[in-house]
């Protein structure tokens, strides 16, 4: 039977990255997603983005909405402080297995913890199976009709704290509508887009950063 593109991705990591740099995971999976096939990572791009986004935040609790290969996950993880958690959520059982691989390549297995299911189920989850309190950075990056109702089930379940930053992937391309008029009228919440670019593309895309107000 015929590879799959995260098998493929994966390859080229196992191939190019050097084992425990976390670094080198992400610019082998940039290389591969611009020379041979784009696949739906933050990307390079954006990723600068995000990498402030966390530096600044400097969090130890972190939720990631969206896990595909891990790309982000790496990106996030290796910045962050020690004894910090980042905790993210991927339904597709095969995308989770390839996700996995890359976090032990990159050597990031123990500040990482991936939740195998839909992000309306273990959302509600959270305080028991993790004991975390709330979050000081969630990015959300899973299917964009999801943005809004998991943004209003994690104010409901507590998971938000005065102070908390919600960084949103894709708010123009594919876009999400929906997510945007409420992040930018709620008084509940600051927010500011940076404009950047599809994932190895020119297109126009950004990411829409929100401060919880409380
Ligand atoms: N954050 C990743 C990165 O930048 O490397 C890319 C994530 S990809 C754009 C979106 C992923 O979210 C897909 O792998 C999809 O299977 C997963 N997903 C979509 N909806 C989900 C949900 N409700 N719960 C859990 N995972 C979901
Ligand atoms: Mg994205």
């Amino acid at each position: 039977t015929r590879s799959t593109r995260p098998q493929r991705l994966l390859a080229a990591v196992q191939k190019n990255a050097t084992r425990g740099d976390p670094r080198s995971v992400v610019s082998a999976i940039d290389q591969f997603c611009r020379q041979k096939e784009w696949a739906m990572n933050v990307g390079d791009e954006k990723g600068c983005i995000l990498d402030s986004v966390v530096s600044e935040t400097n969090p130890t609790t972190v939720l990631e909405l969206g896990t595909y290969c891990a790309y982000s996950t790496v990106r996030i993880a290796s910045l962050l402080p020690p004894h910090s958690k980042l905790i993210t959520l991927e339904f597709n059982p095969d995308y989770a297995k390839i996700a996995r691989q890359v976090i032990a390549w990159a050597g990031l297995q123990d500040k990482i913890n991936l939740v195998e299911g839909a992000s309306g189920d273990l959302i509600p989850k959270m305080k028991e199976m993790f004991g975390v309190n709330t979050f000081d950075l969630v990015f959300l990056d899973h299917w964009k009709d999801r943005y809004l109702p998991d943004t209003k089930l994690l104010e409901k379940c507590g998971l938000l704290r005065k102070g908390t930053i919600l960084l949103a992937d894709n708010v123009i391309c594919p876009g999400t509508p929906d997510y945007l008029e409420y992040i930018r009228n709620s008084p509940q919440y600051e927010s500011r887009y940076f404009k950047s670019h599809l994932e190895y593309t020119k297109v126009e895309d950004g990411l829409e950063k929100s401060v919880f107000l409380g």
